[in-house]
């Protein structure tokens, strides 16, 4: 193997994201909130950071892993099951672990499960002795395999694992599911969960030693202040002070009542931020309770 260059010193962060795909979308909406803005190149697989020294690189998600442990990427947007399949690839066959995760997004949710015919009658993994798999993650399915002393032959896929077992090269298979509607459309049925998987922020296992240490912090807390607020609006209303504990036992998902400067012996204006979905019933519900003048207000940014 060739000694590792060691990557570049620089000052300004890369991020890659998927180009086209299920999480092109959310992960620009994600880093446009965070405050970041683009200069798209002619050729849209780069894209110069505007607002802040932060560029985005679009690639196909399976190179994201490999661009961020060869230092030509600091950070991507991809789904565990990509990168955890290509952690277990690395250490199957000796390489250093060179990347990590640093924060599920909580967007590109799907399972990594093992599929059977419909016509099985499951009675547990120990089933799948002597059993051929076919799977696109084959470093996560052997681990598992092993995990469960199952002795089963891993039939690697890039695609359309779902119809193996139809065409007759394989018994099960092992694939991404999230509806269930394509096993049900292939006679398969989803019978244990490998991985929970989610689109998460890659990143590398060595610390910053240089500019991008300080913007690698500030991406950082900017993703949490999103993802904290993903679901989250100020409540905002009036109510008398006996009414209160009562209000408050309807908030569980609540941070504790703030109580806002009023003069007089009237009513309370108080305040919260809820994390849980505010419905109308909810809200119903709260002036009955005894709360006037009930707003829901977006919060925007926070750096609570
Ligand atoms: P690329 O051209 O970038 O290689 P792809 O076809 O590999 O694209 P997509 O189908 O866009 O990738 O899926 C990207 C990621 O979306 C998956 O790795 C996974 O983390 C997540 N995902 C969420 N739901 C599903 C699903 N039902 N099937 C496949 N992937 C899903
Ligand atoms: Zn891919």
């Amino acid at each position: 193997m060739s000694p590792r260059v060691a990557p570049a010193t620089r000052d300004r962060l890369r991020i890659a994201i998927q180009k086209s795909g299920r999480l092109a979308e959310p992960a620009r909406a994600l880093l446009t909130a965070c405050g970041l803005s683009w200069r798209e190149s002619r050729d849209k697989l780069f894209c110069y950071g505007e607002s802040l020294p932060i560029d985005l690189l679009l690639v196909r998600d399976d190179d994201i892993p490999g661009l961020i442990a060869d230092g030509v990427c600091d950070f991507g947007v991809v789904g565990r099951n990509e990168l955890d399949e290509q952690a277990g690839e690395r250490a199957r066959i000796g390489l250093p672990q060179a990347f990590r995760e640093f924060r599920a997004l909580g967007f590109g949710q799907c399972r990594l499960m093992l599929a059977v015919p419909d016509s099985w009658d499951w009675q547990g993994p120990q089933q799948l002795q002597g059993q051929r798999i076919a799977t696109s993650y084959p470093a996560i399915l052997a681990q598992w395999l092993q995990d469960q002393a199952i002795d089963a032959s891993v039939v690697e896929l890039s695609g359309s694992v779902e119809i193996a077992p139809r065409l007759g090269t394989a018994d099960a298979i092992c694939d991404l599911v999230s509806s269930g509607a394509t096993l049900a459309a292939n006679q398969l049925k989803p019978v244990e969960t490998l991985l929970d998987s989610e689109a998460v922020l890659a990143g590398p296992s060595r610390e910053f030693e240089d500019e991008r240490a300080g913007l690698a912090a500030m991406l950082l807390r900017r993703i949490d202040g999103v993802l904290k607020l993903k679901d989250s609006k100020l409540l905002m209303f009036r109510a008398h002070r006996d009414m209160v504990a009562e209000l408050s036992r309807l908030l569980p998902d609540a941070d504790p009542l703030v109580q806002l400067p009023a003069s007089g012996d009237g009513p309370l204006s108080l305040q919260t931020m809820c994390h849980g979905a505010i419905t109308w019933q909810r809200l119903e519900e709260l002036e009955r309770a005894g709360a006037q003048g009930l707003m829901v207000l977006k919060v925007e940014r926070s750096l609570a």
